[in-house]
């Protein structure tokens, strides 16, 4: 799933290309993506234009003229792709090798541009969706789910990551990061890039991190994260860029799924654990 970096990359991506068209159609073969109707999706749609692309945590807001919202979530396989006279802007997974075409037989959403542009939903499992809600709809339900701080935010400082340290004492310091009641986009690729730049075991206790590692923590999040954007997201498995290329912070990840191979920070050889269900890598020595 597609983390902070990579949802912000896509964000960026379709901003350019998106905003200021107008909607004149929509279609969907998978009731299950959307939530409303076919019919009544396609009614309240049409005419709309767009506005806005924004981010929270690792979902994507499409901001539509008379304050309604589309709300995507990509999940394990989701992508969007732009499809223009000759640009195509691809941001999420990658579709599998032979139906790179658009639309393709994995296109469950599609939304048709009075300039005659297109913008493809592809979802080889079915679990992204795109809902449509009122402005102050789309709010309550955010607000429902209880997130925390966006990490880039000017908002979360050091205090603020502290307080909110304090109300779990006992989880796993890698299971709080990843958790999005805490704090928000962090998965199991930049949690444990934080946890190896602290130099911090992911499966330490909150409770025991001491002062200066909190700081380390913080300052993890502060520095990975931009660089990430910067590089355009990692491309594990299978993401790719709103160009429809493999992030490039791949080649700069100094930790993640790198277990079994030498450590960039000792001798040592990286380690792998459980933790809330996910692999995690991490360095015995340089980590404590
Ligand atoms: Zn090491």
């Amino acid at each position: 799933m597609p983390e902070l970096p990579e949802v912000e990359t896509i964000k960026r991506g379709l901003a350019k290309n998106i905003i200021g068209k107008k909607i004149i159609g929509f279609d969907s073969d998978w009731q299950k993506m959307i939530n409303l109707p076919l019919p009544r999706y396609k009614r309240t749609i049409t005419g709309k234009k767009i506005i806005g692309v924004e981010r929270r945590a690792k979902m994507l807001i499409i901001g539509l003229s008379d304050d309604w919202r589309l709300w995507f979530h990509l999940k394990l396989t989701g992508q969007l792709v732009f499809s223009g006279k000759n640009k195509k802007v691809v941001g999420g997974h990658p579709i599998k090798e032979g139906f790179e075409a658009d639309p393709n037989r994995f296109t469950h959403a599609t939304f048709d541009f009075s300039d005659g542009s297109h913008l493809f939903f592809n979802d080889v499992r079915k679990f992204g969706w795109v809902r449509l809600y009122k402005k102050a709809e789309l709010e309550n339900k955010l607000a429902a789910m209880k997130l925390g701080p966006e990490p880039l935010d000017k908002n979360f400082t050091l205090d603020a990551f502290k307080q909110i340290l304090k109300k779990k004492p006992n989880n796993k310091i890698k299971v709080f990061l990843m958790d999005p009641q805490n704090l928000v986009g962090l998965g199991n690729i930049y949690s444990d890039e934080v946890c190896f730049f602290a130099r911090v075991r992911p499966d330490r206790t909150v409770k025991s991190l001491k002062d200066g590692e909190i700081k380390l923590l913080f300052n993890g999040i502060k520095k990975i994260l931009p660089e990430a954007i910067k590089y355009e997201g990692t491309s594990f498995s299978n993401y790719v860029n709103a160009l429809g290329e493999a992030g490039a912070y791949t080649k700069k990840l100094r930790i993640y799924q790198r277990y079994g191979q030498k450590c960039l920070g000792c001798p040592g050889q990286v380690k792998r654990l459980k933790l809330g269900g996910r692999t995690s890598s991490y360095c015995p020595s340089c980590q404590q």
